[in-house]
Formats: structure tokens, sequence, C-alpha cells
């Protein structure tokens, strides 16, 4: 799907060039044929689970009306953050029993929307969240279901920044708290405990970190259920799974990992004779990231003596601040040349921001120069959905693809949208 024509890079079957000359550069382009191949993979791996896949797309990773549009189509469930995000399902038409609200500090304006809304699930990531959360019912009477968000103390190994359930975190409740609320839920009388959620972190590439922190939570389902607990039901793990940036990175295989992981829920459940739960999973990379590419335009490309080239492109760690963030690992490819042995030339590609600002640190490329388009492969997930307006530059367009057809997904800003926000004090005037 994604190769190169008459030497001009195609990406899910079009020209990229014709991308960049109708729509300018920088530009986010995301393929929904790719969403629909990753989610159809996700799919794939709930086959022989006797239960219906949750699956709520992780909405940090890419949100915005069109992408959740999309989402609702394909049997999609959103996991939100934010007022912003849940606001933006409820302008896309998402019915809010597909939504899950997550958040370590929920403010109480959105907890409030969240109740109003009648949404699916609220993930409660503290005791003293669950107090609030069991008052606030109380008083708008309703009575929510919520996940307990569980830190079972599990290190996987990713980045330290994307690692979110080591003991020490802000995320989550331990197992032992967890068990206390289990004890005593009836001091909540207000809020309907429907199952347990962890997340372990991002960019995983193997079941085993999951099959760790399900070795202690699979444990809390069973208490709930030896309890009396009847409407305990899910169990939901998370997020995580990794996408392959570069060649050495290794690709999270559902059908081989989240089968692996369901079947020891399913053993579990039989041995123990408790029902089976539903299973959410909520992957926000896996499904977005892959379908993305970033394209730029070259502009000044420096040769220096004995050092490298720097190959500058029009874009950087405001479109794409990963690297800055997570020293990630991207791949490239100039669209209009293909690379072959006689034109190879190790680079630097480096964004215009007034900082280091390197988007890749060295890469193999067909011999840049000034006007060239460079796609950054892989920019799907946490790109657009992390821009700034650092340096006061605006945000590209979003255009989704989808068969030989094209479309704006989000508009790029413009100078008067950066202007408009801004006001000048009266005693400057
Ligand atoms: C970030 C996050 C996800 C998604 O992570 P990906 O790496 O994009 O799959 C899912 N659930 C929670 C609670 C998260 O914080």
């Amino acid at each position: 799907m994604n190769n190169f024509i008459d030497s001009v890079y195609h990406f899910s079957g079009q020209n990229t060039l014709e991308l960049a000359k109708e729509y300018g550069t920088p530009l986010y382009v995301i393929s929904q044929d790719i969403i629909e191949n990753q989610i159809s993979k996700l799919k794939e791996s709930f086959k022989d689970y006797p239960m219906e896949p949750r699956i709520y797309f992780a909405g940090k990773a890419f949100t915005n009306k069109g992408m959740v549009k999309l989402l609702d189509n394909l049997g999609i469930r959103l996991d939100t953050v934010s007022l912003g995000e849940m606001v933006t399902a409820k302008e896309a038409g998402m019915s809010f029993d597909k939504l899950i609200l997550h958040g370590s500090n929920k403010s109480f304006e959105e907890l409030e929307y969240a109740l109003n809304e009648n949404i699916n699930l609220i993930v409660v990531d503290s005791i003293e969240e669950l107090e609030l959360l069991n008052n606030l019912a109380k008083k708008l009477n309703k009575r929510p279901k919520i996940l307990i968000r569980v830190n079972p103390g599990v290190e996987a190994h990713t980045n330290d920044l994307i690692n979110t359930s080591r003991i020490d975190s802000k995320f989550g409740i331990s197992v032992n708290e967890t068990k206390d609320i289990i004890n005593s839920i009836e001091k909540y009388p207000n809020i309907e405990l429907k199952g347990f959620h962890f997340h372990i972190g991002s960019q995983i590439t193997e079941a085993t970190p999951y099959l760790q922190a399900l070795d202690k939570v699979i444990e809390l389902y069973k208490l709930a259920l030896e309890n009396g607990l009847d409407s305990v039901d899910e169990l939901d793990i998370g997020g995580g799974f990794g996408i392959q940036y570069v060649d050495t990175d290794i690709e999270f295989d559902p059908i081989k990992s989240i089968k692996q992981i369901l079947t020891i829920i399913q053993d579990y459940c039989e041995s123990n004779k408790l029902p089976i739960p539903l299973v959410s999973i909520e992957p926000g990379r896996y499904i977005v990231g892959p379908a993305g590419i970033t394209l730029y335009e070259v502009g000044t490309v420096k040769e220096l003596d004995g050092i490298r080239t720097y190959v500058s492109v029009n874009g950087g760690m405001t479109d794409n601040p990963r690297k800055a963030l997570y020293n990630a690992d991207y791949k490239a490819i100039i669209c209009n040349r293909e690379l072959n042995d006689s034109n190879k030339k190790t680079v630097r590609v480096s964004g215009r921001a007034c900082e280091t600002d390197d988007l890749i640190d060295a890469i193999e490329l067909a011999d840049p120069k000034r006007g060239d388009i460079l796609a950054v492969t892989n920019t799907g997930a946490y790109n657009y959905s992390m821009f700034s307006n650092y340096n006061r530059v605006t945000r590209p367009p979003v255009i989704l693809l989808k068969d030989n057809k094209k479309s704006i997904l989000v508009k790029g800003q413009t100078i008067s949208d950066l202007l408009k926000d801004d006001l000048i004090p009266e005693w400057l005037e």
C-alpha cells in the first residue's frame, strides 16, 4: 500500500507530492484504510473469547470530530480524559454509553458533565475521588458505573516517562487499598462497581507485563464476586500496544498477545468457577500511529565538513514533540526520489524551532535538497494531539485518505487564529 510509483512515494495508495501541493506543508496525513486494518487485527484477537470485545480508542492519541465519527462507524468506543474530549464525542454524535472517563485529577465540572450525560463508565483513580464521586452522584441523583484503576506495581520495560504503573506513581489505587474498597463497598451506595482497570505503560511489545498485572488484578475480580458484588463483570487491561517506529522496534502482535491474555482470563475463571468477564482494551497508538505520516518541505541543507549534514524541514517539535519529550525514533523518506545505492546519504533531520529540535538524529536519505518533500512515517498518534504553537507557528491541517478519496479532517490554523485570542490591556494602549 505504501510504495514508490514512478519514483514518487505513495501513502495509502495516494501520491504524496500531489497531497503536499494541494494542501501545503507541513501536513498531517491519516489513512482510514490503515486504521481499519489495525482495528480488524484487534477484533480478530477476540475471536475465540466468548464475550464481545470492548475496544476503547485512547482519545489522547488523536481526537477530533471526524476521527470520533470514524471510530463510531467501526464499532469502537472512546476513552476520554477531559471535558474537551467528551464534548468532541458528543458533537460527533457518539452515544455516551460508548464513553469511559479517565484522569488522575478530574475536575468537578468534568465529573458533573459525565454524570449528567450518563457516561458508560468512570474510572476512579483514588479513594478521595471515590468519596467525591459518591457524594456528587447523590446530589445529582445518579448512580454512575465505575471501574477502579488499580496500580498493580508492574515495571513495564518501556520509556520511564510513559511507564505508569510502578508503585511510585500518581496513577491508580494500590491492590491492598482496592481490597479495602471491595470489603467496605457499602460506604459508597451511590456508585455501582463494574470492575477493575489497569494501564501499565506505552509502547509495550509483548504479553508478559500485562500478565504480571493481571495476576494481581484478577484476584480482585475474584474477591469482589466472592463478596457478592454481582455488578462486577468487566476487566480493562488498558492500552500501550507498541508499534514499529523504526526497523529495530517490535510491533505488538494482538493476535498472539491479546489471545494469550484472554486465554489466561478464561482459564482462571473456569478453574475458579467464576463468570467470564467482559474484557476492555484501550489502544491509542496501535490504532492510529501507523496510519499517519507527516509531510514536510526540505529547506536549508547544511553540510558541516567532517561532522554531518543537517537537513532542515518546515516543521518539527511543534507538530511532533515526541523526539524532544521521549527521545523517540522515527523513519523518513524523500517522497520525490527513491533511495538507491548511488545517492544514499546519512543526515540529521532538524525542525525549524528555535531549539536544537532534531527530529531524526541520523537517517539515510536520498540526497535531500531544498524543495524536496520529506515524509516522516508513523506519526498518527501523539503528534497532532500534542501540537503546540511554540514560536507562534500555526498547526498544520489534517487530511484523511480512504481508497482514492481525500478530505480535510481538521483545518490548519491561520495567523488570525493565533491573533484572535490576544488582548492588549487597556493601560498599555
Ligand atoms: C495513554 C493511555 C492509553 C493509551 O496508550 P497507547 O500507548 O496509546 O495505547 C490507554 N489507557 C490509559 C489509561 C492511558 O493513560
